[in-house]
């Protein structure tokens, strides 16, 4: 069996350095506290150092993360935010989370980012952000993003989820927005044990008002200003990241190395390949092609005992969390057009060429069968 990701194979190869980390917190029981945990302040030093930013707020997860600097920006009931039709519904739901509206704008049919011509569109006198999303490891188009925010005067947030050290034009994703977010889900190209995100922003009051609303209102121990939330990254996972931080960079090149390998494969198949600008650098969260018959190979997969997978199986606006919005198809052209012939192929830096090989010859097969 060919497994879409191996997490095992991962901790194996740095075993030594996570045991360790894990033995520390655990001798000094330091399982919970936000920067007053000293595992908590030196991962967000270094995320933040990594990055080249001022602030890093770690908390619970990758959504809580977009919904908590949405706060900070004082976005509110009824404003507009708008988000890519494409994307993992975090994106959305913690718009509409906070009260505000999501407003989907269509995608790109290569590229699979934000399509920056469709978003004036929609801007309306109550959008107050933009979320640009660099969708499975792929920049957005920061520049474009950033001029229509600065003409229509709106903040925006990078969704920085799959794209942990991807690079526009020679610049960090998570560096060029008013802030931006992070998921460090097991899975992502920077995971934790369990669930991890945080929010990282050159905005001092951003950062202050962020770290405040996530650890109940406080601003100093007893100090509630307003009622927050309890959304934390904890002494494990804090600790764990750490150790795999100064792996990223490796491991993302790794993630090229076997999405080159399937490029050379596939070059003359036809299927579609994930394309990517000469001035990214795509960081391969995710090795998405397009297929016509996709379940007839998704089946032959299955016989092959390769797992594959679907990111994601329907548009958001499409889906049923939605359906009071009354969206269709025809108002998202691109993404919705695609959307069906999508499918994840395995890739994950521990990945044996000879595995990329096989996947590759079973797609060969099935396109010339
Ligand atoms: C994973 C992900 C998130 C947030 O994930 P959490 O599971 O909440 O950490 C947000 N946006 C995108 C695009 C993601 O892929």
């Amino acid at each position: 069996m060919i497994p879409f990701v191996d997490l095992k194979k991962q901790y194996l190869n740095i075993k030594t350095d996570i045991d360790n980390a894990i033995q520390e917190v655990i001798n000094a029981s330091a399982f919970v506290g936000s920067r007053s945990n000293r595992f908590v302040k030196i991962f967000e030093d270094s995320f933040a150092e990594y990055l080249g930013i001022k602030h890093c707020i770690s908390c619970a997860n990758g959504t809580d993360a977009i919904e908590i600097i949405l706060k900070a920006m004082g976005i509110s009931r009824g404003d507009e935010v708008i988000v890519p039709s494409h994307t993992w519904i975090s994106t959305a739901e913690a718009v509409g989370n906070i009260g505000a509206i999501p407003i989907f704008v269509d995608t790109l049919p290569d590229f699979y980012t934000i399509d920056v011509k469709k978003i004036e569109a929609q801007i309306t006198s109550r959008t107050r952000a933009i979320i640009p999303v660099h969708l499975y490891g792929q920049p957005a188009d920061m520049d474009e993003i950033m001029d229509i925010a600065s003409r229509h005067k709106l903040f925006v947030i990078e969704d920085c989820a799959q794209s942990h050290g991807a690079l526009y034009k020679g610049k960090i994703t998570g560096t060029m927005g008013h802030a931006a977010t992070f998921s460090f889900f097991p899975t992502k190209n920077l995971g934790s044990f369990g669930d991890a995100g945080a929010i990282v922003t050159n905005n001092d009051e951003f950062a202050t008002y962020s770290r405040m609303y996530s650890v109940h209102g406080q601003i100093e121990k007893n100090k509630h200003i307003t009622e927050g939330r309890n959304s934390r990254l904890d002494g494990l996972q804090a600790a764990i990241l750490s150790a795999k931080l100064p792996y990223l960079e490796k491991w993302n090149n790794c993630r090229r190395e076997k999405a080159q390998l399937y490029f050379e494969y596939l070059k003359d198949t036809p299927v579609k390949l994930p394309q990517a600008r000469d001035w990214s650098k795509h960081v391969y969260h995710l090795f998405v092609l397009q297929v016509e018959n996709r379940q007839g190979l998704m089946d032959f997969f299955k016989e092959n005992e390769v797992q594959v997978m679907l990111h994601y199986p329907t548009i958001l606006p499409l889906l049923d969390a939605y359906k009071q919005r009354g969206y269709s198809p025809e108002q998202f052209p691109v993404s919705s057009t695609y959307q069906p012939k999508i499918l994840s192929i395995p890739m994950y830096p521990e990945m044996e060429n000879d595995n990329v090989k096989s996947v590759a010859e079973i797609i060969k097969q099935f396109c010339y069968k």
